[in-house]
């Protein structure tokens, strides 16, 4: 038993040092050896974060449309109409969601830098101010770097992201941006009707009993009988809504944050300031032109002014 024990924590312990190894920026001149057999690994958290995420949303939904959301109109006594717009209003939101998380990966793919072939501008050029990915062998666009995850070069890289499974880069961080945005959305949303429904069918959240939420207090009162099992879901189901609420808020004003320096997230850890021109310019590299529609919908047509391989380091470029 004690050997089991200290097995998974041993193994458990080398997970998470070897992503956050994976999870590393380096400069494209160094060469990295990956085992293969960690990579796996950390492709198993992609597909359970991926998994979590989706599921999450979905169970949401459901209960916001046949559980809280009926209930709160009832309580309110609210007009069918007023049910109807409610609900359409968590189908917008999840309509989105779903729009941009599809197009990130859609975008993860056009993002993969193997060679100038893979790229949508055929007759690229190497600029002489292209560096060397020693991985791949080849040389890359600048602020193109490699991912040790997806195991490929990826134009503009920001991060890897393990709740789509795949790298935010130059033709999908608009929709990381927005996704991040819908899941702050979303999690508020059906935050306010299961707080609602829970203060009225339970405890009231914001009083003195607001330990009753407690998850093993909950559990207790269920293993005695005194609660359903259905109420210690729905508690559970309001801690993973406030959890999905703070995760949502953190992406999106991270992303906000170099969207005003202009910088990717390694460029801000180190502290390269060499693309910034105006928040406009950002703007626009990253959104295209009318930056606002896609918080309404998503805007694949509107195209940025970047082609992720040459950067204008002037701030006149769209003035
Ligand atoms: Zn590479
Ligand atoms: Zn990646």
């Amino acid at each position: 038993m004690k050997n089991i024990v200290s097995n998974v924590m041993t193994t458990s312990q080398n997970l998470i040092s070897s992503m956050e190894t994976m999870n590393d920026y380096h400069d494209g001149k160094e060469q990295f050896n990956i085992v293969s057999s960690i990579r796996r690994k950390v492709v198993l958290v992609n597909y359970a974060a991926m998994s979590y995420l989706l599921s999450f949303t979905v169970i949401l939904l459901f209960v916001s449309n046949y559980l809280t959301i009926p209930f709160y109109c009832v309580i309110q006594q609210r007009s069918p109409d007023g049910l109807f717009y409610y609900k359409a209003f968590s189908w917008f939101l999840l309509v989105n969601f779903f729009m941009n998380y599809g197009l990130i990966l859609h975008g993860a793919v056009k993002s993969l830098y193997c060679s100038p072939n893979d790229l949508p501008l055929f007759n690229a050029r190497v600029h002489e101010d292209w560096g060397m990915c020693q991985r791949c062998d080849r040389q890359v666009p600048v602020r193109t770097r490699h991912c040790n995850i997806c195991d490929r070069c990826v134009l503009k890289r920001d991060h890897h992201c393990y709740f789509t499974g795949s790298c935010i880069g130059f033709y999908n961080q608009r929709y990381f941006i927005c996704l991040a945005f819908y899941s702050m959305a979303g999690a508020l949303y059906g935050f306010y009707f299961l707080e609602n429904y829970l203060s009225a069918s339970y405890v009231t959240l914001f009083s003195v009993e607001f330990y009753k939420y407690f998850i093993p207090y909950t559990m207790v009162l269920w293993l005695l009988r005194l609660q359903d099992f259905g109420t210690v879901l729905l508690v559970l189901l309001l801690y993973l809504t406030f959890v999905g609420f703070g995760g949502g808020c953190y992406f999106f004003f991270w992303q906000c944050n170099l969207i005003l320096t202009g910088q990717t997230s390694y460029e801000l850890m180190k502290g390269k300031k060499t693309f910034q021109t105006t928040p406009r310019n950002h703007l626009r590299s990253i959104f295209g032109p009318h930056w606002y529609l896609n918080f309404l919908f998503p805007m694949p047509f509107l195209k940025s002014e970047d082609d992720g391989m040459s950067w204008n380091t002037t701030s006149t470029k769209f003035l």
